[in-house]
């Protein structure tokens, strides 16, 4: 771990909030050291040298306190699109743990995404942040086998762990989620691997799965990918997908369908918009004027 300096934090969502509802990004790490073989933040065009080595941006809680402050209008924060919030700094350094209390203190909402079960160590802010504005904890699962997942994500909480997470955090009563992504093809992209995660989803009580039918393969992202998964798939990829940036799996159409129907079946939402709208509604006391 090394610590960075930063001017800024938290960043405006531009466009039409359509990534889960979020109107700010919020990144306290950059880099990561939780090996996940397709990570898409390694890629060269967000210029993190050293990868695996977690930085931690300097006076992050201070920064973001100052700059939640200044906001004239809140909204949800999105944290962990390039890093993961609960790496094992954050276990001592309770970074997001601080943030989350300047989330509550100025009527902000939160959605998360993690790998990790240390966020089940904040799961009383979140509760509190939850009576005036949305929390949406999202977890990302690709695989339901605990050993697939331990070779293509190295040091990070095991899938039936997170899934215990998942239903802890139901149990809370927030709104929780997984990130079916990627689906790598010829790895994980199977109807049973897709079935299997759908009804344990449905068993931990969780309200939404978003998928992703494929992989995205940028520069730097792809030499590490393809030096994980060895000399054979990596023929596959090549003769698949040449060098193209979005990998789909060959049977995607199957798989959505297939997905599609085992979501209605257990009335679990899958679409952006339906999600978000949902997610509103788990706000459990007094709302703000923002809805
Ligand atoms: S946890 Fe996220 S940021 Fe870290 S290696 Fe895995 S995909 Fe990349």
């Amino acid at each position: 771990m090394e610590f960075v300096n930063a001017k800024t934090i938290i960043q405006t969502v531009k466009g039409n909030h359509s990534w889960f509802g979020a109107s700010y990004n919020m990144n306290i790490y950059r880099g990561c050291n939780q090996g996940c073989i397709y990570c898409d933040s390694r890629s060269s065009c967000y210029q993190v040298n050293n990868f695996d080595t977690i930085k931690v941006k300097k006076n992050a809680p201070f920064i973001i306190e100052n700059e939640l402050s200044r906001k004239q209008k809140t909204g949800i924060i999105s944290m962990g699109s390039m890093s993961d919030p609960y790496n094992e700094c954050e276990t001592e350094l309770l970074y997001t743990r601080k943030a989350l209390g300047s989330v509550l203190k100025y009527n902000f909402g939160v959605f998360i995404i993690t790998k990790n079960i240390l966020v089940l160590r904040d799961i009383e802010i979140l509760k509190e942040i939850n009576k005036k504005n949305v929390v949406n904890v999202a977890i990302t699962i690709t695989t339901a086998n605990d050993t697939l997942q331990s070779r293509i994500e190295r040091n990070v909480s095991s899938t039936s762990s997170r899934f215990n997470a998942l239903r802890e955090l139901s149990e809370a009563g927030l709104f929780t989620g997984i990130l079916l992504m990627p689906l790598l093809p010829f790895i994980n992209d199977t109807e049973e691997n897709i079935v299997s995660i759908i009804e344990m989803a449905h068993k931990a009580n969780v309200k939404y799965i978003y998928p992703s039918f494929g992989v995205t393969l940028r520069d730097n992202q792809r030499d590490y990918f393809f030096e994980k998964i060895g000399p054979s798939l990596m023929e596959k990829y090549i003769s698949e997908f040449k060098d193209s940036y979005m990998c789909t799996s060959t049977n995607h159409k199957e798989l959505k369908s297939i997905f599609i129907s085992k979501c209605k079946e257990y009335g679990i939402l899958y679409n952006m918009k339906d999600i978000i709208e949902e997610s509103k509604k788990y706000i459990n006391e007094e709302q703000l004027s923002l809805f």
